[in-house]
């Protein structure tokens, strides 16, 4: 795979970069040229491998949703299934990465950050795998609203370290994590959980994410004997999304579809801007700070978007759309009536704008939504939002 986005190293176009205090700038170049030295080299691979296989799960299916396609009548959807990797979505590929780089790189220790608490989740359940201590970092107010989460982290043997600083929310966890990181850097590697942050991270992330479209292209050359139409997925910070787009990026007939929320519309709305140490399109206050997002999916709360989105769309190389919190809603009980899939409301989302454009594309035509994950978590949480509207 060409990686034709990167223009300058840590670049993607003007977004990118790493601006960062010159004590931390010193830490993440050891990490870039340590994921240099082993993104590559074949025994790391194999070893990456043969986790994803024995304890993800992979590879994973490429369902044809086929209720659903006939409900619809238009081009045939296809579901890349992170629901039924092991933590139930995507964010373990990237955590079963970090962690081998880590272990390669001599590290003793794993911190995290987490917002909803699903990377956070995700690092504790592979660092118990690994036997690696593990520390999370999570803003006060974001540990009282997911109880469960710091539970189940807890539960797998990590350590969860409530951040009272600043609002009490995501990015103070991430200051958080950079603190301890830039103190104790010698045992310690920082597991970020998406496609954001300084240099290297988003390569990273995307390096390990890549392994959702290496798949699903051997997968609809085999079942279809063609590209699909479109690749959707939903955009948060934007793992799953550049995961799924990766080994499509040179495909020039196929589009590549990000799916935002509404209520969080940083594709649609955002300014260049630089926030947790690198430059994508943010949305601001009238103030020039990031704003605070609602979503009713978790996932998808984040001002910003990684970097290489913010170029993808800056080129016009991938569309971004955003679908509103009902219609997600709407689609998470379509796609389980229908199929009996439930899927995450983060996916939901890639979901509902699937259905819109699978009605304008023909009977010949196919297309793949990545779902990112399953929707266990979430039932709750859409008992209580179905109960308000009746
Ligand atoms: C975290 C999460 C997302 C959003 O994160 P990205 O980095 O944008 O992929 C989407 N779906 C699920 C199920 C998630 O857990």
């Amino acid at each position: 795979m060409r990686e034709q986005s990167v223009v300058e190293k840590g670049f993607y176009g003007e977004f990118g970069g790493s601006f960062i205090p010159e004590d931390l700038q010193k830490v993440l170049g050891i990490l870039d040229a340590e994921f240099e030295k082993y993104k590559d080299d074949p025994d790391f691979q194999e070893e990456f491998r043969y986790y994803l296989r024995e304890y993800v799960g992979r590879e994973n299916p490429l369902t044809f949703a086929r209720n659903l396609t006939n409900k619809l009548g238009g081009a045939k959807i296809y579901l890349k299934r992170e629901d039924l990797n092991h933590t139930g979505a995507h964010k373990i590929n990237n955590v079963i990465g970090q962690i081998l780089l880590a272990k390669r790189m001599g590290a003793t220790r794993i911190i995290a950050e987490t917002g909803a608490g699903q990377h956070g989740v995700a690092t504790a359940t592979a660092c118990a795998m690994f036997d690696i201590p593990c520390t999370v970092y999570m803003g006060k107010v974001d540990t009282k609203r997911q109880a469960l989460n710091v539970f189940r982290m807890e539960l797998l043997g990590a350590k969860v370290i409530p951040v009272e600083k600043g609002q009490g929310r995501l990015k103070d966890a991430v200051d958080a994590a950079l603190e301890d990181l830039v103190a104790n850097y010698q045992n310690t590697f920082y597991l970020l959980g998406s496609a954001v942050g300084p240099h290297p991270y988003p390569s990273i992330v995307k390096h390990f994410q890549a392994v959702i479209s290496e798949e699903s292209k051997r997968q609809i050359m085999e079942k279809e004997g063609k590209l699909p139409k479109a690749v959707i997925a939903c955009v948060g910070g934007g793992s799953n999304a550049i995961g799924s787009f990766a080994h499509y990026l040179d495909e020039q007939e196929v589009r590549l579809i990000g799916v935002e929320p509404k209520e969080a519309p940083t594709m649609a709305e955002g300014v260049p801007a630089i926030i947790h140490g690198f430059k994508c399109l943010t949305l601001l206050d009238e103030l020039g700070n990031p704003q605070p997002t609602y979503s009713i999916a978790a996932g998808l709360d984040y001002p910003g978007v990684g970097p290489e989105h913010s170029y993808l769309k800056t080129i016009g190389r991938a569309e971004y759309v955003s679908v509103t919190g009902e219609e997600a809603l709407e689609a998470f009980q379509v796609l389980s009536k229908t199929e009996g899939i439930i899927p995450a409301l983060e996916s939901s989302h890639a979901v509902a704008h699937a259905i819109k454009l699978a009605k304008s594309l023909s009977k010949d035509d196919c297309i793949i939504v990545n779902l990112s994950g399953r929707g266990d978590k979430d039932v709750n949480q859409v008992f209580d939002m179905l109960d308000n509207v009746q």
